[in-house]
C-alpha cells in the first residue's frame, strides 16, 4: 500500500490514523484493523507504514507492533473518533490502567490541518511528538508533517523497523 501520493475525493479530508498493539497477535491485530478501518462507511484507506518494533514506555508488557494509515474520510473527527473506538473494542481493547498493554490502540494524529482540542478530542495527538513510533511511520507517509528536528528529538527511543509494507495484504 505505499507508493506516490493518492488522490483524495473532493469531499473528503485526509487523516493519519496511529495503530498500535502489543498483546496478542500483534500484526493480525494491526492488519485487521486496517481492514476494518477501510470498511468504514465514510473512510478509505490510502496507504499504510511499514510496521516498526518498540518496548513500551512508561509500561511494562511485551513490544509493541505500530504502523501509520493514510485514509481519507468524510467521518466529522468525533465521528471518525468513535468508529475508532468500536473497532477497538471489536479487538477486545480493555483500559485497565493508563498505558496498559493493548490488544489494539487506534490514535488519530493529524486530521487535515484541522487543530482540535475538546474534551475528548485533541489533534494533532498531544504526544505525538515525544514519540518514535508515531513519527518515524508517520514520515514515510508525510515526510512534510515531520521536521528533521522532530525526528531528532526522539532519536535516542530505541524502535525497530520491522518489513516493508507487504503486512498489510498478507
Ligand atoms: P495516549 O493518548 O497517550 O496515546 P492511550 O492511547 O493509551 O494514550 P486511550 O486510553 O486509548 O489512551 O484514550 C484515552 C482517551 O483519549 C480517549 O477516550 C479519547 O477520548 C482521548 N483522545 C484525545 N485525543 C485523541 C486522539 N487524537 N486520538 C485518540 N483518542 C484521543
Ligand atoms: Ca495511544
Ligand atoms: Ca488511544
Amino acid at each position: 500500500m505505499g507508493g506516490a501520493e493518492p488522490s483524495v475525493p473532493e469531499a473528503a479530508t485526509r487523516a493519519w490514523i496511529g495503530l498500535g498493539a502489543n498483546l496478542g497477535d500483534r500484526e493480525a491485530a494491526l492488519r485487521a484493523a486496517v481492514r476494518a478501518i477501510a470498511a468504514l462507511p465514510g473512510a478509505q484507506v490510502l496507504r499504510t507504514s511499514t510496521l516498526y518494533r518498540s518496548a513500551p514506555v512508561d509500561a511494562g508488557g511485551p513490544d509493541y507492533l505500530n504502523a501509520v494509515a493514510e485514509i481519507a474520510t468524510t467521518l466529522e473527527p468525533h465521528a471518525l473518533l468513535a468508529a475508532l473506538q468500536t473497532i477497538e473494542q471489536g479487538a477486545g481493547r480493555e483500559r485497565p490502567y493508563r498505558n496498559a498493554p493493548r490488544t489494539l490502540d487506534l490514535d488519530i494524529l493529524l486530521y487535515g490541518e484541522q487543530r482540535i482540542a475538546t474534551p475528548t478530542l485533541t489533534v494533532p495527538h498531544p504526544r505525538m511528538d515525544e514519540r518514535a513510533f508515531v513519527l518515524l511511520p508517520l514520515a514515510e507517509l508525510v515526510p512534510a508533517r515531520v521536521p528533521p528536528e522532530a525526528l531528532h528529538a526522539v532519536a535516542s527511543q530505541a524502535i525497530e523497523r520491522c518489513q516493508g509494507s507487504g503486512w498489510v495484504a498478507g
